[in-house]
Formats: C-alpha cells, sequence, structure tokens
C-alpha cells in the first residue's frame, strides 16, 4: 500500500531548504520545450514552466519570475513529459529544489531525475479528460489529489489570457523583420498538401493576424507532433525562419508546439483577432481588397490634399528634408514592446527622455538627472510595409513623438500619462495598437525626416487615428 504523500503548493517552497522533496507537487503548464538531447550529461530532457493559484501573475513572490521551472530529466526518451497542451497539469515527487539566479530575479526551479527521483510524473490533458500519461506503471491518485487536478484545471481557464500570451511572444510579420529565433500564437490552418520542395518534412501552414508561415517538422518527429491538427491555435516555442520569401520556419532543437485549449476565452479572443470564422478560409481569400479598412485620416486640410506616394520614395536619402508625404502602409508592429513605455519623461534642460515608473506620479515626473520638473511625451515606434508591396520583408520604422502637446491628435487627443499608474490609457493604447497592426488595416498618413541626416528616420505627422468600432 502506497503511503499517502503530502501535497504542497509551489509558494511553501519560496525560502527553501534546497533539498529533494517527497511532496507531491501540480502545476499548470504555461509554456514548454518539446523532450531534446543534452549532451553534457547523455540524457534527454525538457524544461516546463508551471504555475497554481499561489505562484501565478498575480500571486507570485515579487522577488521571484511568475512561473516556476521544472526540468525533467532521463537516460530514455519515454520517461521524460512531452508537453504538448498549454493547460494540462502535471504531478510530480521526488524532485530537487533549488532557487536559481537568472536575469536579475530568482527562479524557483524543481529537478526531477527518473533515476534520482524516487516519486513519478503524472500528466493530465487539459483537451481530454481521460488522458493521463505517467512514468512507469498507471498511477492512481488519492481523493485529495484527484481534487486538486479538478481544482487547477478550473483556474487554469480563467488564468491563461490572450494578453499575457501576447507579451510572451511575437507576431509572425515583426518575427520576420527581426529574422531572429521567436516565439508565436498561430492557428494551423491545414496541413499543406506535399511539394517537391518539402520532401522529408511534414509542412503545417499557420496563420495569425499579421502574415502566414509554413512549419515543417522533419519526417524523423513527425510522430511526436502528430497531435497538431487544423483548426488548432497553437503557441510555438523557440522556431526561426530558414527562407523568408518562402516563409518556411523549423523548430530548433528544444522547439515545441504546443496547442492551447480549445474551449476557452484566450482561444477566443484569438480567433476573434485573427478573424477566421468561416472554415477553411485562406489568407489569400481574406486579403481581398473590399476587405481592407483603414482607421486613420489625415488631419490637416492642406495635407488631406496631398498625393499619394511610395513609402520608398520618403524613406533614407531619396526623401527630401522638410518635404512631407503621404504614404498608405501596413503596420506590422509596434514598439516599444510594453505600452507602459509608449509615454516617457523629457527633460527640457538637459534634453534627456527617460522612462517613467510606478514612483513617478500620473501626471508628473522629475528628471533622473536634474531633478527638475519634466514633460511627459508620447514616443512610438511603428515598424510599417509599403501597402501595395504587401510581401516585401522591407520593414521601414516610423517615429511618433509628442511634442507640447502637437501630435497627441494621433492618439484620440489623450494628452500623455504615467501608464504604469493608468490603467485606462493602457488599455486604450492597446486598443489601438491591436487595432492597427490588424491584418486588414493599413495607414493613410502623413510623415516627413525627422532631420537633414539622409538615414534619419521617418516621423510621423497630421494623421489622427479615427477610433470606429469594426
Ligand atoms: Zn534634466
Amino acid at each position: 500500500m502506497r503511503t499517502e504523500t503530502k501535497q504542497r503548493r509551489l509558494s511553501d517552497f519560496a525560502h527553501g531548504p534546497e533539498e529533494r522533496t517527497k511532496d507531491s507537487i501540480f502545476g499548470i503548464v504555461v509554456d514548454a520545450t518539446c523532450v531534446y538531447y543534452r549532451p553534457q550529461n547523455n540524457k534527454y530532457a525538457s524544461v516546463v514552466k508551471i504555475v497554481d493559484q499561489s505562484w501565478s501573475q498575480i500571486s507570485h513572490p515579487k522577488e521571484f519570475a511568475p512561473f516556476v521551472k521544472v526540468l525533467f530529466m532521463s537516460k530514455t526518451k519515454a520517461e521524460v513529459p512531452h508537453m504538448k497542451h498549454i493547460g494540462s497539469v502535471i504531478r510530480f515527487e521526488g524532485a530537487l529544489l533549488k532557487l536559481i539566479e537568472e536575469e536579475k530575479r530568482k527562479i524557483l526551479m524543481f529537478f526531477w531525475d527518473a533515476v534520482t527521483s524516487s516519486g513519478k510524473w503524472l500528466l493530465s490533458s487539459e483537451t481530454d479528460n481521460s488522458t493521463l500519461t505517467s512514468t512507469g506503471a498507471p498511477q492512481a491518485l488519492s481523493q485529495a489529489e484527484t481534487q486538486t487536478l479538478e481544482e487547477l484545471k478550473k483556474f487554469s481557464r480563467f488564468y491563461l489570457k490572450e494578453q499575457m500570451l501576447m507579451d510572451l511572444t511575437q507576431n509572425l510579420a515583426a518575427a520576420r523583420a527581426a529574422n531572429k529565433e521567436f516565439d508565436a500564437v498561430c492557428r494551423v490552418i491545414r496541413l499543406s498538401p506535399p511539394r517537391p520542395q518539402s520532401k522529408g518534412f511534414v509542412v503545417y501552414k499557420l496563420l495569425d493576424h499579421t502574415d502566414k508561415a509554413y512549419l515543417h517538422i522533419p519526417d524523423s518527429l513527425a510522430a511526436e507532433f502528430a497531435y497538431i491538427q487544423p483548426k488548432d491555435f497553437v503557441m510555438l516555442k523557440g522556431v526561426q525562419y530558414l527562407d523568408l520569401v518562402e516563409r518556411k520556419i523549423e523548430m530548433k532543437e528544444h522547439g515545441n508546439v504546443l496547442t492551447l485549449p480549445t474551449k476557452s476565452a484566450v482561444v477566443e479572443d484569438y480567433r476573434k483577432l485573427m478573424n477566421i470564422f468561416v472554415e477553411g478560409m485562406d489568407l489569400e481569400e481574406m486579403v481581398d481588397e473590399k476587405r481592407y479598412m483603414q482607421p486613420t485620416e489625415v488631419s490637416t486640410t492642406i495635407n488631406a490634399f496631398l498625393p499619394l506616394s511610395p513609402l520608398r520614395d520618403a524613406v533614407g536619402p531619396r526623401g527630401l528634408f522638410g518635404k512631407k508625404y503621404r504614404v498608405k502602409v501596413y503596420v506590422v508592429d509596434m514598439g516599444p514592446r510594453e505600452v507602459q513605455d509608449w509615454v516617457k519623461g523629457y527633460c527640457p534642460i538637459c534634453y534627456k527622455f527617460f522612462f517613467l515608473t510606478e514612483a513617478d506620479e500620473e501626471n508628473r515626473a522629475k528628471c533622473r538627472i536634474c531633478k527638475k520638473d519634466a514633460k511627459l511625451v508620447y514616443q512610438v515606434q511603428l515598424f510599417v510595409k509599403e501597402k501595395e508591396l504587401r510581401d516585401t520583408t522591407t520593414v521601414s520604422r516610423l517615429l511618433l513623438f509628442t511634442h507640447n502637446n502637437k501630435g497627441t491628435e494621433f492618439f484620440d487627443n489623450e494628452p500623455p500619462a504615467n501608464c504604469h499608474r493608468s490603467e485606462r490609457l493602457c488599455t486604450k493604447l492597446r486598443t489601438m495598437c491591436r487595432m492597427l497592426t490588424h491584418y486588414n488595416v493599413y495607414l493613410d498618413c502623413v510623415v516627413e525626416r525627422l532631420t537633414r541626416d539622409p538615414n534619419s528616420f521617418l516621423q510621423l505627422v497630421d494623421t489622427v487615428v479615427k477610433f470606429k468600432q469594426q
């Protein structure tokens, strides 16, 4: 007869001690690598990030990261759990606890090894209640454990938020422009029919609200990823473009594809965002000229009559200093990444810009250097592509900033405020960002070169965003 193991919540471990724990630990999977080989100790491994009610974005001890890491290791691949679904619940016991420092924050980390951890792990699938996978023989859960499992499943349904995933990921268009390893949330449209150039690979066509891409998984790994189905919403982990023109993506060795829980609010949000209501609808069908929307208007009467120019005429040395160009562009991304940083402090004495923090007042800030009153200004970048050349990989940067309240008309005449203290302004800016980066929205705007320097950036002027309902 198995002796009843004690159950503990993640927050119980925040202050150590760093030792092997016999207790059983439960957590919701929010992120995970696939099972990969670690040559340094000749073992297979997967790294999983988990949360529970006691340790989430809201409830974790502040000096720690908002998730807990678990490293599973074994000599055999089958003894390491391959996480396939965000929102699954994992239970494990016999892991070694360590408190580690990573990028200036502490992380609570458990090491589970098939040899040294006498206990087991067990995984429930969010998509199918009856599916439980585990190491070794099937394990029976005690009544208390079954209850914990059910409570965590409930918690995972409301815990997962679109904004949270957006903060962790990039959109496809921005990732293609950056051309680095990235994570993204996408929808699987269908399995692509085999093409001569994709021999040896299973190809998944993916779509988000900005672009499409083709995920190539080698035939040798096809069985491991066979759970990916058309219409699934998935989180791609550790992927990179191999071919920017063909939009070919491949997974890194530790990369993974995790499905999002089908009947959850987060998937409903993404569904709306991606606007794919019609079964089998494709991006080619969606980018229909009639469906394009233009949420902006040009604000001054004179500039409203400016003829349209191609963006390439305004960019770089070709653009004339002092001349205004009216252009039509797509916005693929906006920065800084966090809208809290869209409003900055600007010191009129030392001419320095600085980020605001929660410590600054809502409508006032002091210069970090001369301690005098500074001004609050919007300072935002728009990464844009020319409307007529949607498929081009050239992304240009438009700067948008306000000065003496000039330019605030772009933000619906909303005066800049410290976003760390104004959730209302944050929400408004997020809505704006989402609207502007939507796949079928373009910006009709006026730009001019910032300085005489032929390589200077373009700034956006005389443009108003109309907050109309879609
Ligand atoms: Zn100053």
